[in-house]
């Protein structure tokens, strides 16, 4: 059965929810297409169950993309004060964790909720289970779903990115872009814990579950944040950070204790033992972690010289990671759609009229803290308002 709409939406996410309301609002008929059983799976899984659905503090610093200027329109006309104003129109308590960022008090599917009242408000039609066989255009753009067909004359992409595919991520989107001649920037997988070798693996597998506050930096900003050790390497919201900025071979530097100084106990104390500098680092570093470093980078005889260079190793460990635990792991795709194919007032593809790219599928990606959803309703909102 052929069905006519204005729009079709494919993706029932954070991205293509926002557009279809903001599309429906303005009298489209709209129509979202989804293969999972309900909407929004990844909201519901966010934030550890509660949803990090935006942060106070967005600006485009926050966003990695080939072209860092991309977000700012987008961001600039839809912004978290809009999302906010949102989630208090329809009563949803929320909270402040940490660094503007904010979390629902109950739970994720407050916002899943959301979505689904505005898009039924707005008149939206969203059909779930819908696995996609053909995207065509003739002179509109047609979606065969088995026995179903869509048909309207603007087609919005918003299937997100390959990360967490246990949960039903596909490439589906990426497949749209190279069939229409749009080019792609490499995808990799970010915000994602990264590997040690082996040899560091064994040095503090142990270890794991020990975190601590560091500043983290390779190729991009450095991140203040927790720092947590694992089974197979490093995680926690720094590591996460500059896994987004991370290249294969380069090294990441970490300051184990920002802004204090280890050493002064022991350069002043009468014997310099073990266990002064074991207790120079409480309050630090955790002991367990303070112990095994110690083992591994004991001041050769206890010279001022070697004391330096151990003050230098707490504040600069450079660790070249592995690699990282990849997509089955990270909570986003680094690269995408590339937005000098975009218009980045509408997200409509420069070169194919009618076809849109939104949320993560396109190369934008957020730090960790709220700012890829704030990205998803932003492009979203974007298209929704020019379709
Ligand atoms: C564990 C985890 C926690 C996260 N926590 C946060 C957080 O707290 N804050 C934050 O800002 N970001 C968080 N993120 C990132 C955030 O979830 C994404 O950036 C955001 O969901 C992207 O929105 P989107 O609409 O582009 O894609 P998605 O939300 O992934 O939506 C894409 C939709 O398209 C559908 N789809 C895919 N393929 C097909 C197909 N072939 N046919 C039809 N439909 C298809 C999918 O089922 C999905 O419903 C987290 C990610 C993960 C994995």
């Amino acid at each position: 059965m052929a069905r006519k709409f204005d729009a079709v939406i494919l993706g029932a996410g954070a991205a293509g929810l926002m557009c279809a309301i903001e599309a429906g609002k303005r009298g489209r008929r709209v129509a979202v297409l989804e293969r999972a059983e309900k909407i929004g799976k990844k909201i519901l899984i966010s934030g550890g169950g509660r949803c990090n659905f935006t942060n106070i503090y967005c600006t485009a610093e926050n966003f990695i993309s080939a072209n860092p200027h991309f977000v700012k329109s987008a961001l600039a006309r839809y912004t978290q004060k809009n999302f906010i104003a949102l989630v208090e129109k329809h009563r949803i308590p929320y909270h402040e964790k940490t660094l503007g960022q904010l979390f629902c008090d109950r739970a994720a599917s407050d916002i899943t909720q959301m979505l689904e009242e505005e898009c039924r408000a707005a008149g939206v039609q969203i059909f779930l289970n819908q696995e996609i066989q053909e995207v065509r255009k003739a002179t509109e753009f047609l979606v065969k779903t088995g026995p179903d067909e869509f048909r309207a004359p603007a087609l919005v992409v918003a299937a997100g990115g390959l990360s967490i595919p246990k949960i039903g991520a596909t490439s589906l989107g990426y497949e749209i872009a190279r069939q229409f001649g749009v080019k792609i920037q490499k995808t990799r997988p970010a915000l994602v814990p990264l590997t040690l070798n082996a040899k560091d693996q064994r040095n503090y597998f142990e270890l794991s579950g020990v975190s601590m506050e560091v500043v983290a930096q390779t190729n991009g900003p450095a991140f203040r944040e927790k720092m947590l050790i694992t089974h197979r390497g490093l995680s926690g919201p720094a590591m996460l950070q500059v896994s987004s900025y991370w290249e294969p071979e380069t090294p990441v530097s970490i300051d184990l204790a920002p802004g204090r100084k280890v050493i002064s106990a022991v350069t002043q104390a009468k014997t310099r033992t073990e266990s002064v500098l074991k207790n120079a680092f409480a309050g630090i570093l955790p002991k367990r972690f303070a112990d095994r470093w110690i083992e591994l980078h004991q001041p050769k005889n206890w010279t001022n010289e070697a004391l330096v260079e151990f003050e230098k190793s707490v504040h600069r460990w450079e660790v070249v990671p592995s690699g990282t635990e990849g997509y089955e792991k990270a909570e986003v795709t680094a690269g995408g759609v590339d937005t000098d194919e975009l218009s980045s007032k509408t997200m409509e593809c420069r070169n194919v009229p009618g076809l849109y790219f939104i949320g993560e599928v396109v190369d934008v990606t957020g730090h960790l803290g709220g700012f890829n959803f704030q990205w998803a309703w932003a492009s979203g909102a974007a298209a929704g308002r020019s379709l």
